[in-house]
């Protein structure tokens, strides 16, 4: 018994050896949960989706972190994924936290983490936590506006101010500055307003868009953030701290970034400025580091090519284009839009589905089980009634997949779990099998 069915409690994988890659840790843990359930006995439940966390990943973004933005101090953006393994090592590294609700205050703080190192960064909050972080000593906070500047000069005078200004977030997945940022043209008001209501402003921020694309944004929004320093120091501020915000992927555009980003913060706020610097990165540091496993629950036998299928009236015609009789498939996992993959909704993503077993055989990471072209053509969805609960409109693999059989999918850390949905009674509660591929991180957690 691994403890792989409590949800109450996590599990950590040790390593199998000193030598496993990260793919090998990974694909163990995910083998030795499959193997052990018998699809046809099993209770309700124990065939459910889960995840696999390597926390190695975590301590390499954080050591690559370093490396590209060494002036930068991290704020982990808790609403990305709030998982508390994952939060445990990022305090142990020594990062701090930016939490945009009650309940993720509470949790950074029950961690033991010093009030000083929560950013309360959401630009509209509401009254009573304003009223709870006052009472726990977390002073950091952002605004954008001259009701919210009020409300804080009403429950909290005492808070350490950032002005979140707006920023071009054209080429990000996910915009944020319909919703928020102050506009350069209210800035100079904002901080007048800000000076006669005795408040303390102590920073700037911005966010560039979660997801981003063009570096340049980055350039741009951290100029602006110097007129604004300047337009602070007028009114009589001296502000200390630049946020940079989040926004940052985790693939092998990061170092372009970073380096464009670097750039602009040696030439506007240089290191002899004496102005710290701190980000709020989320999915940098926890897309990669979750691999999800999903169980085929049902299977729907196509006769006929798949296009032809999906008609536009949803009839089903079993012809193909060139009259050849291909038989396709359409699987039903027991996770879908509204459960781990709400990200295909919220975030934009498109999670490529690779076969973890099939026919008894563990097949991860198996190049020969997945073929972009020959092979059987499948579509994948989600076990909810809702039409729109589809995951994959055509894949193929070389394998022919049936119940029972398993899919998983990479890169799943990132706006996944945290707002999954337990619609139509699907549980969103999934266990999280931990392994850690560095020797670095597994020292600092004791595993
Ligand atoms: N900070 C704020 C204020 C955000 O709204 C977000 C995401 O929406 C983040 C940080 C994290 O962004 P990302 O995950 O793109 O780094």
């Amino acid at each position: 018994n691994h403890g792989f069915f409590d949800h109450q409690d996590y599990h950590v994988e040790s390593p199998v050896n000193g030598l496993s890659t990260p793919k090998q840790l990974i694909g163990d843990a995910l083998r030795r949960r499959v193997e052990n359930i018998d699809h046809e006995q099993c209770a309700p439940g124990e065939e459910d989706t889960f995840f696999v966390a390597d926390l190695g990943e975590v301590y390499r973004q954080h050591l690559r972190w370093k490396l590209n933005l060494p002036r930068v101090k991290p704020f982990y953006a808790v609403k990305c994924n709030p998982d508390p393994k994952l939060l445990e090592l990022l305090a142990l590294l020594g990062t701090g936290f930016d939490c945009a609700s009650k309940a993720e205050i509470e949790q950074v703080l029950r961690m033991g983490v010093d009030p000083s190192r929560i950013i309360y960064a959401q630009p509209c909050k509401t009254n009573s936590y304003v009223r709870y972080v006052a009472s726990q000593g977390v002073r950091q906070m952002t605004f954008d506006n001259a009701d919210e500047l009020r409300k804080i000069a009403r429950l909290f005078p005492d808070a350490e101010l950032y002005l979140r200004i707006l920023t071009d977030d054209s080429s990000s997945l996910c915009r944020l500055s319909l919703k928020f940022g102050a506009s350069l043209d209210s800035t100079d008001s904002l901080l007048a307003l800000a000076r006669e209501l005795g408040l303390n402003v102590v920073g700037v921020s911005f966010h560039v868009g979660s997801g981003a694309s063009d570096p340049n944004a980055f350039l741009r929004a951290v100029q602006d953030a110097h007129v604004v320093f300047q337009q602070a120091a007028a009114h009589g501020f001296d502000l200390k701290t630049l946020d940079v915000g989040g926004g940052f992927l985790s693939d092998e555009t990061y170092e372009g970034m970073a380096g464009v980003l670097r750039a602009a913060l040696d030439e506007y706020f240089p290191a002899h400025s004496g102005i710290n610097l701190i980000a709020e990165p989320g999915r940098y540091y926890a897309s990669a580091a979750f691999t999800l496993a999903c169980n085929i629950i049902a299977r729907r036998t196509l006769e006929g090519d798949m296009s032809a299928m999906k008609s536009v009236d949803g009839t089903m015609t079993p012809t193909s284009m060139d009259g050849n009789v291909e038989t396709s498939y359409m699987v039903y996992m027991n996770d879908g839009l509204y459960g781990n993959f709400s990200s295909i909704m919220f975030d934009h993503q498109h999670p490529i589905a690779k076969v973890l077993r099939a026919g008894g055989c563990t097949l991860y990471d198996t190049p020969a089980a997945e073929a972009s072209c020959g092979g059987v053509e499948y579509s994948i969805w989600g076990p909810t009634c809702d039409g729109i609960d589809r995951i994959t409109e055509s894949i193929r693999f070389r394998v022919t997949l049936d119940v029972g059989d398993w899919l998983y999918f990479e890169d799943m850390g990132a706006y996944t779990k945290c707002s999954a949905t337990a619609f139509n009674g699907f549980t969103n509660e999934h266990d999280v099998i931990y392994v850690c591929s560095e020797p670095g991180a597994r020292a600092l957690l004791g595993m």
